[in-house]
């Protein structure tokens, strides 16, 4: 199997000049084109595949702007372990992809530094915060990327270009090179075009380092990627009920300190759209055909998701980004009077205003004296909504002999299609944004593996549903998906070409 290099640069910067994913793509050498192993095909393999890696990702000798003006100049000094690994495995980069600032985002608009648009629709938006990513891996210009998902943004933007996003278990990839916005909710996830490449990618990526003291090896208990088993294997997967969804909701405005409209508008902006809703019905309709069986479950806590994600998240991003002061990293002014001042100039022409908000949101919930009454809060909500998966799906020491409820869970990605900006239809204002991050933040708050998928269109646009597992049941998840992949093949956009075995 061989690609034809002049065949597929043009390719690459046809597609390239439409949806803008890349921060920045290597030239091509046709001379030195990789050639692709055998063991490529059908996603057994790496072997000679090009990959996009997301602009938060280092990288060595390329870009690590995380979308940022401050470190739109940085060239990164060494390699993230999830990229090493992949190369180790005969894959290559080939360019870094663009994103919300920092990760901070669900449509990769908050990008300082370019638009990217959505393969389907350049109108709209590809989603985010790994747009770029996600993108790339939907025009076909690479068989998968690497984005990192915090709160949902592997799955979100996976679920608006029609292609696979897999949020692995908190820990089961090493975070050595992810830029941090929020460490104890993020994970380097995959984008990709098919279930097997996932598994084969995850394979590679998976495993405790040295370098991270977070990341764990799988426990033994837990599933294996390439079990005896068929992916096809009869499961038990819990679905989110209409009436649970509807009570979630109800309480998510509620709780909302504000306005009575804007308690509505929180409420809306998480409501599913009719068609969104339709796609979630398809799902349940062919996972049921496919022999699962399907069980109503209710999270009662996933109400308070939101609010506890966006406390501890933006907690988290004001401790971390105080890093990025002049001095260290990033772009400096010509002139500052003293270190303050320097410090002072640095942020406020380098940091756009979403990433400004998040450190502000995050200094607030963490003042002396105000801990008590949001972020040790939040801390509790989170543990709360960790335990009413669990009671789900089970622990993650596979220590019980009590076998859990459900192998899965089936949940909604986000309430809207890829929405659009301009004549395209309404965009989705930065509240409505984060309100409708209720159906993502929850894995990433309990630290659970989640894998996106899609499940057909509406008004040609993606729709996607994710399944959620018990930490480090992966493996299950990518059975579920790899077995509905075979009887319902995933779309592509027009003017896609495979290139990929
Ligand atoms: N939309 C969420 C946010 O803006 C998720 C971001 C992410 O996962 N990086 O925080």
């Amino acid at each position: 199997m061989s690609i034809i290099p002049e065949i597929y640069r043009a390719y690459c910067s046809q597609w390239e000049a439409q949806i803008g994913a890349f921060i920045e793509m290597k030239a091509l050498d046709p001379a030195a084109f990789p050639v692709l192993s055998p063991d490529a095909s059908q996603g057994k393999g790496l072997g000679g595949l090009p990959f996009a890696v997301k602009d938060n990702i280092a990288v060595q000798g390329l870009s690590l702007s995380c979308g940022s003006k401050l470190l739109e100049e940085l060239r990164s000094p060494y390699t993230a372990t999830a990229v090493q690994k992949l190369e180790d495995a005969g894959a290559w980069v080939l360019g870094k992809t663009n994103l919300d600032e920092f990760g901070m985002g669900s449509s990769t608009d908050t990008s300082a530094l370019k638009q990217t648009n959505n393969p389907w629709d350049t109108r709209r938006v590809a989603g985010g915060s790994s747009g770029g990513s996600a993108a790339a891996v939907a025009a076909g210009i690479v068989p998968f990327a690497l984005g990192s998902d915090t709160g949902g943004s592997v799955r979100q933007p996976a679920s608006f270009c029609g292609v696979l996003g897999l949020k692995p278990s908190y820990g089961a990839v090493s975070r050595y090179g992810l830029v941090a916005y929020a460490s104890s909710l993020e994970c380097i996830g995959i984008l990709a075009d098919t279930t097997a490449r996932c598994r084969a990618v995850f394979q590679v990526i998976r495993g405790k380092d040295p370098l991270d003291q977070t990341s764990q090896d799988a426990p033994s208990a837990s599933p294996p990627l390439y079990g005896t088993e068929p992916p096809g294997a009869p499961k038990v997967i819990g679905v989110l009920s209409a009436q649970a969804i509807a009570q979630a909701l109800a309480t998510l405005a509620r709780g909302i300190e504000g306005s009575p409209e804007t308690q509505e508008a929180a409420a809306a902006a998480a409501l599913l759209e009719a068609d969104v809703q339709q796609g979630f019905e398809l799902a349940k309709t062919r996972l049921a055909a496919l022999g699962h069986r399907l069980v109503d479950v209710a999270i009662p806590s996933l109400k308070y998701g939101v609010p506890a994600y966006y406390t501890i998240a933006t907690a988290e991003a004001s401790a971390n980004l105080a890093r990025f002061d002049g001095v260290r990293y990033g772009r400096r002014p010509a002139w500052a009077e003293n270190p303050e001042d320097l410090i002072d100039k640095t942020r406020e022409a380098g940091f756009g205003p979403e990433v400004k908000l998040r450190i502000l949101l995050g200094t607030f919930v963490l003042r002396s004296g105000f801990q008590d009454r949001y972020y040790l809060r939040a801390q509790r909500i989170r543990a709360g909504i960790r335990s009413s998966f669990e009671e789900l799906l089970g622990t993650a020491d596979y220590g019980s002999s009590q076998a859990p409820c459900c192998d899965a869970l089936l949940m909604p990605v986000f309430p809207t299609r890829a929405f659009g900006r301009g004549d395209a239809g309404e965009s989705l204002s930065p509240f409505a944004q984060k309100a409708a991050d209720l159906y993502t933040c929850c894995a990433n708050l309990a630290g659970l593996p989640a894998l996106a998928f899609p499940v057909g269109l509406a008004g040609g646009l993606p729709l996607g549903v994710q399944l959620l597992g018990r930490a480090f049941s992966e493996a299950t998840l990518l059975d579920l998906v790899e077995a509905y992949e075979q009887a319902y093949p995933f779309p592509h956009p027009a003017g896609y070409q495979a290139f990929w075995p």
